[in-house]
């Protein structure tokens, strides 16, 4: 089912095939991690919400994938922490622009930034992926995104922006790069997150602060790699009850 709606997305024109081919490397981690949200990844998502409520300018940065994947799921967190979302395309062509803007209106957004005033530019990049709107990415103090390249993740860093980042893989660069990496699927860490943020919204900026504080992305991601070498090697003992012998499981 989810794979369909990215079909539907490529077929309508606004998630392009390098898309595709990202969500194939995303299910890839998934099949391993054990599709399901694991536990260094609730931690991830604890300090997302909380960073969320202290942000004074979040934006939700959404390209084909996320609009495909989970769009009612980034309107519905926006409205929670009052972000703004914003659509920022590698692959960036008006046509598909708009039709990712249709998309979350359609979900209820009532405001899409990126559209018509991707005018500011993000130092460093080249190419139309450096477009911004300078009421959204360009002035915001923390960005989520999800699915997102290398060099886009380490350029908003390098303009001293919060970043969390939804990635499946915890060694892209994207993981590497961001303050906050939630290593999980899209489809079930954004819920997640506004799950997350109701129960932390009537906590006091020093609470959140100090969650925020205690959070540590590198022991994160290394808890993520030792999740996988647990999860291989009870895979690997339990071999046998798993492959099917003669004709049958
Ligand atoms: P990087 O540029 O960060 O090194 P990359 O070049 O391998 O990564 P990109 O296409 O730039 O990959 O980014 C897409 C990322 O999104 C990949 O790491 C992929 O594993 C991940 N991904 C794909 N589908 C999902 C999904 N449904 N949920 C979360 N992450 C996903
Ligand atoms: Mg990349």
């Amino acid at each position: 089912m989810i794979r369909e709606r990215l079909v539907k997305g490529f077929k309508e024109g606004y998630v392009v095939p390098q898309g595709l081919i990202a969500h194939g490397r995303g299910e890839c981690f998934d099949y391993i991690i054990g599709e399901r949200t694991i536990e260094p990844a609730l931690k991830a998502i604890e300090a997302a919400a909380a960073t969320l409520l202290l942000a004074k300018h979040p934006v939700i940065s959404v390209n084909g994938n996320v609009a495909a994947l989970a769009a009612e799921e980034v309107v519905k967190l926006a409205r929670k922490v009052n972000a703004k979302i914003e659509v920022n395309l590698f692959y960036r062509t008006e046509e598909r622009v708009r039709k990712i803007a249709e998309v979350l209106r359609e979900s209820g957004a009532e405001e899409v930034l990126g559209v018509d005033d991707a005018v500011a530019t993000i130092p460093e990049l080249f190419s139309e992926r450096r477009r911004v709107s300078p009421r959204g990415i360009y002035v915001a103090d923390v960005v989520l995104v999800a699915l997102e390249d290398g060099d886009r993740t380490e350029a908003l860093r390098r303009m001293g922006k919060t970043v969390i980042a939804i990635d499946l893989n915890p060694l892209s660069r994207t993981s590497l790069a961001a303050s906050i990496t939630i290593v999980d699927n899209v489809v079930r860490a954004l819920p997640r997150i506004s799950e997350a943020v109701d129960g932390l919204k009537t906590r006091s900026r020093a609470e959140l602060e100090a969650i925020v504080r205690n959070y540590n992305n590198a022991k994160v991601l290394a808890e993520v790699l030792l999740h996988i070498e647990r999860r291989l090697r009870e895979l690997a003992e339990g071999i046998d009850k798993l492959v099917w012998s003669a004709g049958g499981p």
